[in-house]
């Protein structure tokens, strides 16, 4: 049996014992399972992000957070990622940029979001986290089933490439994220009373209307609702050739 194999083996026991979990009982069991220092939380710092930090935050502050910076991003989610640091008194939110020389190399004009979504993501996004995930075993991201499409079914705890990738937040439904924000007092991204449920880079980035899925706003009118981070078998640390 393989490495990989194993860790899917694991990784689909553990998510037998976590079916009913809460996402604290998800995070202690990711701190549990995965080696001191091992586990990396990874944010956006988007609509919904202020959640999983809560939980984090209430477990272990120290956790290291990692934010993709892309270089593209509102400057509403910067100064939110700010603010929500020093709500919650978060002490290791590490901020991940692209390689400057690949971003000249790839995309000396910044339009590359254009014409190859792809590639602008790859070297925004999954490359500077497939490095930086190199240094860990497991990590922990916000997803939730509620958002449908690939993430309609997700799991609690899945294997991705060589790691363990745990989704506290997967049961959790629209009404329960509304609860937590109102009960814990967590501020609102500012860019969500303007209409975006979903915020990530600017280009790529719309408002969602009335009675749309909350990720409609995202790469609008292109058959893509996922930047890559999310597919099974990141590979981490083994870099991506480009
Ligand atoms: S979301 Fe858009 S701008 Fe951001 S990295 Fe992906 S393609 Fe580029």
């Amino acid at each position: 049996m393989s490495v990989i194999e194993t860790l899917g083996s694991r990784a689909a026991h553990l998510n037998t014992t976590l079916e009913s979990a809460s996402p604290v009982e998800v995070i202690e069991t990711a701190i549990r399972m995965v080696p001191a220092g091992r586990l990396a939380i990874v944010s956006s710092f988007g609509t919904e992000s202020a959640v999983l930090l809560k939980y984090v935050s209430d477990v272990d502050p120290g956790l290291p957070v990692l934010f993709l910076d892309t270089g593209m991003l509102f400057e509403e989610t910067l100064d939110y990622r700010d603010r929500l640091v020093d709500f919650l008194g978060l002490t290791d939110v590490r901020s991940l940029k692209p390689q400057i020389d690949l971003v000249e190399r790839r995309d000396p004009d910044r339009d590359l979001w254009l014409s190859d979504t792809d590639s602008c993501c790859h070297i925004r996004k999954v490359r500077p986290l497939s490095d930086a995930l190199g240094a860990f075993d497991g990590w922990v991201n916000g997803r939730k089933r509620f958002h449908g499409d690939a993430r309609a079914s997700i799991p609690h705890v899945e294997a991705d490439g060589r790691l363990l990738k745990f989704n506290p937040l997967a049961a959790l439904s629209r009404k329960d994220m509304d609860t937590v924000f109102e009960t814990e007092g967590l501020p609102r991204h500012p860019l969500e009373k303007l209409g975006f449920s979903s915020v990530g880079c600017m280009p790529c980035t719309s408002r969602t209307l009335e009675g749309e899925a909350p990720r409609a706003g995202r790469w609008r009118n292109q058959n893509r609702s996922e930047c890559g981070i999310h597919r099974i078998g990141l590979p981490a640390g083994a870099g991506c050739g480009c």
